[in-house]
């Protein structure tokens, strides 16, 4: 379907038609929340850009928005966020077989199951390929052991993505395969790190002797490093999912009382999220409240940062209806990942000028109770997370600019004969 013509035209109109009606006789703030979201994986209303057999109905990205906005519009509360839908789901739908999409999809759905993301190793972040956890088969099982860090809500998930290498023999992205292991099982401890913004998201996770099973290997022995790329392309949007769910919180009725634990139990960990982007929106109103609004230099700075919010906000348009036209993603991904760093590193430093010595204060009696302050210390995780700067640099440069690649002594090579980030 030509999606411009979709919308604004009789399509918008008849999927707009259709979720309200549905919204009228359905949206009921006193059922509770694994029921109604149990309702929106029935009838696909929940993930309408899903295929109809499962659990969607099959409409384009820009539809799919319209059906949002309709739930926004009554405030009816959607499917459950986080690594689930947004890494986990997706992922599954590219790649897992239909038995492993029946058994694990509707529980992510509706928030009963959560995931978590173990790829990052201590010795290979940005060189993802380099990771030396191991998986060695044992009949119809495989033997994990090894450790993972920064793994976001490892400590609550029922389930991990993960990646271990199953072949030594082969170049290093030829013998990674992508398992589904239950976290739940002896041989997996997780341990909680806490970050300098005082939160504590991350864990380190460490296997001994682990087992998952051949029927939980994600998109075939040896793959993994194509099933990761899925993952990987997914990982930005995280946040953006995160943001709405937080601001769809205010509801009276038993749901909204479920989803408010939900907020402070599964996602938890991402509650300082919207502070790592900086909080750009709250700059004028900040400067205004402040006074600081008349100083020329806090002015110039202020806008020198919108200015570079609405470009990064362009870009992502852009992309966005590149991507509803079938348009294969570009290098927008990388263009925009850099623009949220750069943009979340001058938030932090405008609120700076406009709060001056009281932006160091935490705690409730800090600026904008304790908000500033978070912001300042959780900016740092943009440059990180989901691919670090100069890793999106490095891919600008070859990609776009047509720069030589970078020199890699790995190449070809066995990766048991690889020199390694970490003893093996
Ligand atoms: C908020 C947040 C959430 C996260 N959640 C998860 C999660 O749930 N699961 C998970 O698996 N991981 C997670 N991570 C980890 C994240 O993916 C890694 O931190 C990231 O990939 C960088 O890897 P590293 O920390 O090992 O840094 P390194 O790769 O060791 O990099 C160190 C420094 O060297 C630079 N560098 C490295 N290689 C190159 C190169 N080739 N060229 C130029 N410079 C280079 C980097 O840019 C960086 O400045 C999370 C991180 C953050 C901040």
């Amino acid at each position: 379907m030509d999606e411009a013509a979709a919308i604004g035209g009789p399509a918008e109109q008849s999927v707009r038609e259709e979720v309200r009606a549905w919204l009228d006789a359905n949206w009921n703030p006193e059922r509770s929340l694994i029921e109604w979201r149990a309702l929106l994986a029935e009838t696909g209303w929940g993930c309408p850009t899903w295929p109809p057999e499962w659990y969607g109905r099959g409409l384009s990205p820009a539809l799919g928005d319209v059906v949002a906005e309709e739930f926004r519009r009554v405030g009816a509360v959607g499917i459950a966020q986080g690594g689930g839908t947004m890494l986990a789901a997706v992922t599954l739908l590219d790649h897992a077989s239909d038995e492993q999409k029946r058994r694990l999809l509707r529980p992510i759905i509706t928030g009963e199951d959560t995931w978590c993301q173990l790829f990052s190793e201590p010795g290979s972040g940005s060189d993802l390929a380099g990771l030396t956890t191991r998986a060695d088969r044992d009949g119809d099982e495989w033997v994990v052991n090894g450790q993972k860090v920064w793994t976001t809500s490892a400590h609550h998930a029922r389930y991990g993505l993960l990646l271990a290498r199953t072949d030594w023999g082969v170049p290093k992205h030829g013998g990674i395969t992508y398992f589904l292991i239950e976290m739940q099982q002896p041989g997996v401890v997780v341990r909680p790190l806490r970050q300098m913004n005082g939160h504590a998201s991350f864990n380190e996770v460490f296997f001994t002797d682990a087992r998952v099973s051949t029927a939980n290997i994600l998109g075939g022995l040896g793959n993994g490093w194509a099933v990761a790329l899925t993952t990987l392309a997914h990982e930005r949007r995280l946040a953006d999912g995160i943001r709405a769910m937080v601001r769809s919180a205010g509801g009276t009725g038993r749901i909204f009382d479920e989803y408010r634990a939900e907020l402070v139990s599964a996602m938890e960990p991402y509650r300082w999220y919207p502070q790592r982007a900086g909080r750009p929106d709250l700059v004028v109103e900040r400067a205004k409240a402040t006074g600081r609004s008349s100083d020329p230099a806090v002015r110039q700075e202020m806008a020198k940062l919108l200015v570079m919010v609405r470009a990064a906000e362009w870009t992502a348009r852009r992309a966005k209806e590149g991507r509803a036209r079938g348009r294969t993603p570009g290098p927008e991904g990388s263009l925009g990942k850099l623009a949220a760093s750069n943009v979340a590193r001058a938030a932090a430093r405008v609120h700076t000028l406009i709060s001056r010595t009281d932006a160091m204060l935490s705690g409730s009696d800090g600026a904008l109770g304790g908000v500033i302050a978070e912001v300042l210390l959780s900016v740092p995780a943009v440059s990180i997370a989901g691919g670090t700067d100069e890793i999106q640099r490095n891919i600008i440069g070859e990609r776009v600019l047509g720069l030589p690649k970078e020199p890699a002594e790995d190449v070809g090579k066995a990766f048991r004969d690889v020199r390694k980030n970490v003893a093996s």
